[in-house]
């Protein structure tokens, strides 16, 4: 079943999602629905369960044909500097250069409860700290630099009012 994306504004985006303390079937079935939420969205490559109203450390992804999960997730260590222009599955149409560190280190748990580590750069280390940002309330306009947040801010204000139907730039979504 797919849910309904949350969008900025939902004060959902902006709270703290609880860590899973049993990994059972109800959590499988979410991880079922996170994918189908996902696939059925436009150019999304990952989904952190607060972006479907649900306050649980959980994200999914999708990238280059590889569908895992990843379970209360933290990052251990990261560094580098990587710019990119981000953009986020519940911001649509908005993608702002962000700079961020380059590599992390992310452990965490997988459906069987297994500890996971990753260590990864680009793109995938800009998905994990973008998706373990939404399990701590943070959203792409807290890493921005000042400037960037009031021209996004008045951007994302336009594309509000806005009649017009979105264009799908078909940019890959966090
Ligand atoms: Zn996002």
């Amino acid at each position: 079943m797919a849910y309904e994306i949350r969008t900025y504004g939902d004060p959902v985006l902006k709270s703290k999602a609880a860590p899973v303390t049993d990994i059972n079937g109800k959590v499988a079935r979410l991880v079922d629905d996170m994918f189908v939420t996902l696939h059925e969205s436009d150019s999304g490559l990952a989904l952190a369960a607060p972006q479907i109203g649900v306050q649980k450390q959980i994200v999914v992804w999708d990238i280059d044909d590889e569908m895992r999960t990843i379970i209360n997730p933290t990052i251990v260590e990261s560094d580098g500097e990587w710019v990119y222009s981000e953009g986020c599955l519940s911001i649509p149409e908005l993608y702002v250069d962000i700079l961020r560190p380059n590599r992390v280190l992310v452990r965490g748990l997988d459906l069987d409860g297994n500890e996971l580590e990753f260590e990864v750069d680009e793109l995938m280390g800009r998905m994990f700290q973008h998706e373990i940002d939404h399990l701590n309330g943070v959203l792409m306009f807290d890493r921005m630099t000042t400037d960037q947040r009031k021209q996004a801010q008045t951007a994302w204000r336009e594309l509000q009012e806005s009649s017009d139907p979105a264009q799908s730039r078909h940019v890959p979504l966090l």
